[in-house]
């Protein structure tokens, strides 16, 4: 089976990634179930579900390939691609895990170091938008209206995925769908109601990139 590989962590955005593909950046405040659903976007555990929030400070990348209609990808090491692993396609892409935003006992020294993080990766060239994460339970706080205003500022193609939807009741996922929607000034095709826990719109999300990855490539 072709597998996702993790790349490396590195504490600058402006790192080189060879080879050049598309970029997603993956943003949330932290705690909001990152590592849960890019395990479930991927159908492996390749991020670390955090015990404790607000730690990391690096860009954790991630390579992925959609081709042969799901997310593989050929193994990945430090000289490049495996020459018996699968090339990459035109469908293989980067995901930009930042760390989480919004701990509320972060330092300044972390706060600033998103910030650098965060601008550095919505400023790389191979970017193709944002996969921004919202709780669906919750009212979206200061840090998110900030981060709305960044990426609306940039002109940054977002898709949002709401998170742990199992945490509400079936009926109350898309009314609080649009209302976050509504508040966050986004389209509703632009959000997905997602559940880690039970697989509850991964699928859409993963077809949503792969759209947003097609339509740069082509
Ligand atoms: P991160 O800090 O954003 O990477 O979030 P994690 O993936 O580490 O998850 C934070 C907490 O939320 C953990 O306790 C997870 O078990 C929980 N969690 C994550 N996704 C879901 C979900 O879809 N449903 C529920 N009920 N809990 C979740």
């Amino acid at each position: 089976m072709l597998r996702p590989s993790f790349v490396g962590s590195f504490p600058r955005a402006d790192v080189p990634l060879d080879p050049s593909l598309p970029e997603l950046a993956l943003i949330g405040r932290s705690n909001v179930g990152k590592s849960s659903l890019l395990n479930a976007l991927v159908g492996q555990r390749i991020a670390r579900v955090s015990q404790t929030p607000g730690k990391t400070r690096a860009l954790n990348v991630y390579l992925l390939d959609l081709g042969r209609g799901g997310l593989g990808v050929g193994r990945y090491s430090e000289s490049g691609f495996d020459s018996h692993a699968p090339r990459p396609t035109p469908h293989a892409f980067y995901f930009l895990d930042l760390p989480g935003y919004g701990y509320a006992k972060a330092s300044k020294t972390d706060r600033a170091a998103f910030q650098r993080l965060l601008t550095g990766c919505l400023e790389r060239a191979r970017l193709v938008g944002v996969v921004w994460l919202l709780d669906i339970r919750r009212t979206p706080s200061a840090d998110d209206s900030a981060m709305q205003d960044l990426l609306a500022a940039r002109q940054t193609r977002v898709l949002a995925a709401l998170t742990k939807s199992d945490k509400l009741p079936r009926g109350e996922r898309r009314p609080r769908e649009r209302t976050l929607a509504a508040t966050l000034r986004l389209d509703e095709e632009q959000a997905v109601v997602t559940s880690a826990r039970t697989g509850e719109g991964v699928a859409e999300l993963r077809e949503a990139i792969e759209e947003l990855i097609r339509e740069t490539v082509s």
